[in-house]
């Protein structure tokens, strides 16, 4: 456990043995002939013919398993090159990818640190992988190292850290995770889905440092396109071949391909959004400030406010609801007792949602 340096790292015992066995299936479509537009493409059972689309005969053929147009433009906005890009259905898939490659069932543990996002223990579960929490500090929300030095053991296989993280919205300190990516002997995944919302750089431009650590980021949230499913991991090469090897052949569909492309090649607007996003932030951390009912409004580097009220976060939620404002209540989840986590919304949503809450807590005192 106290390795500083990554001489003895060997990405090979890390993964599953009958993960290391297997034969990747080779879809018709990887092989040379993808790339020759003009060939008569007889190999994949198509249909020549075409679909019963009116608008568009394109979708009669799979799509390219390994989606080197949308990665093309992925590596020039994130400086990164492709051959350390893998797509998934959602960053949600990755997740579930890594437990299949990493993660031996009934055998290893998987570290995670509550409040955080729900799908890693989902996941693992699904695996029947066991759970280790170690949970963030008070208030702060901060990593706590000595008790999770205390809770690695020989089994743990994978620890997930997510920063900014989610539903706290802060960032988690970079010495911090630095100083388990070094120690932690097994696969470090860093998930930065809200990054993009932060002042902190991605770990991205640092990953040839660290052979263990896998980044997740998403098309999802800064690039407002959850409706295609498309999350992002960037690892070594090493790692992006096992998960290429693992996915399902045509995991990221035509359809969201040609989409997300055509969205990264208007970063102006994306620039445009992110910008508003941000100062609407601002706008909303001053007003729920303001709200006498709400007892901490705890920094946010995301696109969504964790707030803390001080009576009730339940009737609130439900005061919400009834203006047809929906939040996400957090009150159950350990460490958020009375919290609500709302995301930015645009100007007039958010107005609306200030001006409810005022008037709730008007009526509350
Ligand atoms: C929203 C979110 C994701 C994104 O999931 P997708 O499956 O890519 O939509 C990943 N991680 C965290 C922490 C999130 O909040």
């Amino acid at each position: 456990m106290n390795k500083d340096d990554f001489s003895n790292f060997n990405l090979n015992s890390l993964i599953r043995d009958n993960i290391l066995k297997i034969d990747p299936y080779l879809s018709a479509r990887e092989e040379y002939s993808y790339q020759e537009k003009n060939s008569i493409f007889l190999d994949a059972n198509e249909n020549s013919f075409g679909s019963p689309l009116s608008f568009s005969n394109s979708y009669n053929r799979y799509p390219d398993p390994l989606q080197k147009e949308l990665k093309r433009k992925i590596s020039e906005i994130k400086k990164i090159s492709s051959s350390k890009i893998f797509l998934g259905n959602g960053s949600d898939e990755i997740i579930d990818l890594i437990y299949r490659i990493f993660s031996r069932p009934n055998t290893d543990n998987v570290i995670i640190f509550p409040p955080t996002y729900g799908m890693y223990e989902v996941s693992g579960k699904i695996h029947g992988v066991d759970i280790v929490k170690v949970f963030l500090t008070e208030e702060e929300y901060q990593l706590n190292l000595k008790k999770i030095k205390k809770a690695i053991n020989p089994y743990s296989r994978i620890i997930f850290i997510c920063s900014p993280n989610n539903p706290t919205g802060n960032d988690i300190k970079k010495e911090d995770i630095e100083n388990i990516i070094k120690k932690f002997p097994g696969i470090v995944v860093l998930d930065e889905a809200y990054i993009d919302f932060s002042e902190k750089e991605s770990f991205s431009l640092e990953l040839e440092k660290y052979p263990n650590l896998i980044i997740l980021q998403t098309l999802s949230k800064s690039w407002g396109l959850a409706g295609l499913r498309i999350g992002i991991a960037i690892s070594s090469e090493e790692i992006i071949q096992w998960m290429n090897k693992v996915k399902f052949p045509y995991n990221v569909s035509q359809i969201s391909q040609k989409i997300a492309i055509q969205a990264l090649n208007n970063k102006d607007l994306f620039f445009y959004h992110l910008k508003n996003i941000l100062s609407e932030r601002k706008y909303m951390e001053d007003s729920l400030t303001k709200i006498p009912i709400i007892d901490k409004v705890y920094p946010s580097s995301s696109n969504f406010i964790l707030v803390k009220i001080s009576f009730s976060s339940k009737n609130l939620y439900q005061h919400l609801i009834d203006k047809k404002i929906i939040v996400r209540d957090q009150s159950k989840i350990i460490l958020c007792n009375e919290c609500l986590r709302i995301t930015v919304g645009t100007h007039e949503e958010n107005e609306y949602l200030i001006d409810q809450m005022k008037k709730y807590s008007e009526k509350c005192s």
